[in-house]
């Protein structure tokens, strides 16, 4: 019989998976290692051009089991929010081989790369501490301006979902900035008065209208409150010793395979 805590492990969603047919949170999840079909999804050219659908694809094959659901359907994992799913991956990780990677990193003066062994196990996850799941409010100092001239300031971000990172990441700009704006426009709830409608026929030109000072503000409110592992690393150059912040780079978890 093959030993089942080699080839399994149970773990507690940071937010939790929302049942829309029953209305509950489900938070336990059965995990198994990854095998010879995930090292093929890996290699398989039109995934790996879209880091929300390599992960999407990935959870589908190896989350066998959660709670209180007969089978889990891949779309299942497109609606997960990305905080569960960062969180997945870095068990995944773990479960398949094990807590300790080598990670490289380039630094933003020198170009210099620094190679450091992380240990996974000591990243910090950002846990939901309470059932319900949060948004993120911002108050703008600068405010919007909308189409009839109203300025608004208070906007309300709901968290991303796999499916918000699939489209985002198939969007044919490159451009890290504005992906990361057309992520963030998917998330918009609330901007002042305006009606839903109105905001997502706005879109993405919301974000891009905003001042600079604004759009940190946002950036600052999400990183601090958005649930999930906490990727964020402070790294020394080894060529021109500046520090600087900078994330662990997901997309490369699995390339020791
Ligand atoms: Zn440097």
């Amino acid at each position: 019989m093959p030993n089942s805590a080699v080839w399994q492990r149970e773990v507690t969603l940071p937010i939790g998976y929302l049942d829309e047919a029953s209305g509950m949170l489900h938070r336990q999840v059965t995990l198994r290692k990854m095998t010879g079909k995930e090292e093929a999804l890996l290699a398989e050219p039109s995934l790996r051009s879209n880091g929300g659908k390599l992960i999407s694809a990935l959870l589908a094959n190896c989350v066998t089991h959660i709670e209180a659901m007969a089978q889990v359907e891949p779309e299942v994992m497109r609606r997960m929010f990305s905080g569960d799913r960062n969180f997945l991956l870095l068990e995944l990780r773990r479960l398949t081989f094990g807590d300790e990677m080598e990670a490289t990193y380039r630094c933003p003066h020198c170009q210099g790369v620094t190679t450091l062994l992380e240990n996974l196990s000591t990243i910090p996850v950002r846990v939901v501490e309470d059932e319900g799941i949060p948004v993120i409010a911002v108050t703008l100092t600068d405010g919007y301006r909308d189409l009839d001239d109203n300025w608004q300031y208070e906007l309300v971000f709901g968290l991303p979902t796999g499916e918000d990172e699939e489209v985002a990441s198939g969007r044919r700009d490159s451009n890290p900035t504005r992906q990361r704006d057309a992520l963030l426009a998917r998330c918009l709830k609330q901007v002042g008065n305006l009606d839903q409608r109105r905001i997502q026929a706005m879109g993405i030109r919301i974000l891009s209208d905003l001042s600079m000072p604004d759009r940190r503000q946002i950036q600052k409110a999400v990183d601090a409150t958005t649930p999930g592992p906490d990727l964020t690393r402070q790294v020394n150059c080894d060529r021109c010793g500046e520090q600087y912040l900078t994330t662990l780079d997901m997309s490369h978890f699995f390339s020791t395979a």
